[in-house]
This record gives C-alpha cells, sequence and structure tokens, in this order.
C-alpha cells in the first residue's frame, strides 16, 4: 500500500506541467487499441486533487463514444493525462504516471486490464 502523496509530472519538453495527489496502488495497464500503443500506465483521480502548473498547445484526440478527451502536448507529443467521465457519469482525471517526474522509473507496479474486450 503507498499513501496519497502529491506528485509532480510534466510532458517531455516542460509545457504541460501538472501536480497530483495520488497513491500510487490501484494503477492499471490496459491492452485496449490506444492505451496499448502508447504504453500508458495510468491511475485515476476525482478533478480536484489534479492541477495544472503548465498548459502549453495542446491537441485533443477523441475516439469511440468520445467519453475521455485524450490530450497530448503539441510539441513533444507526451500524452500527461486524459479528462473524462467513468460509467457512472463521474467526472475524473486518468494521469499517465510514466509522466510523473518524482517517482522512481518502475517503482510502480500496475495490473494488466483487458479494456479491448470492453
Ligand atoms: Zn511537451
Amino acid at each position: 500500500m503507498t499513501d496519497v502523496k502529491t506528485h509532480e509530472g510534466s510532458c517531455h519538453c516542460g509545457a504541460v506541467a501538472f501536480e497530483v495527489d495520488m497513491s500510487l496502488d490501484g494503477l492499471i495497464e490496459c491492452n485496449c487499441s490506444h492505451c496499448y500503443r502508447k504504453g500508458f500506465v495510468l491511475g485515476f483521480v476525482a478533478p480536484d486533487a489534479f492541477r495544472l502548473k503548465a498548459e502549453g498547445p495542446q491537441t485533443e484526440y477523441l475516439f469511440n463514444k468520445a467519453h475521455i478527451r485524450h490530450r497530448f502536448c503539441e510539441t513533444c507529443g507526451v500524452q500527461t493525462f486524459a479528462r473524462g467521465t467513468g460509467p457512472d457519469g463521474t467526472e475524473m482525471v486518468a494521469v499517465n504516471v510514466r509522466a510523473l517526474t518524482d517517482i522512481e522509473p518502475f517503482s510502480w507496479t500496475a495490473q494488466r486490464v483487458d479494456g479491448a474486450s470492453y
């Protein structure tokens, strides 16, 4: 178990930077056509736990039912987070754990989920 801590994250070039209060428990890797291609490791938080500190130019990518707004940096291409709604309509932010800058790479474990079958 890890506690909820405030973590820092950014895209590669730094145009997009954020702070998030999250635990590193319950992370997922998903085999859907989008997550798998991008190699995401995701953690989910409520919108008020996520604070953008720098918001450079980003492009939004929508697919499927467009419930999730995937935003990536126009300069370096890194997607640090996505905003969306869960199945019950709850707003949430999906944070790309690989974009956190204050944790040791591979210090986390993530559960593999079969998003491709949903
Ligand atoms: Zn960038």
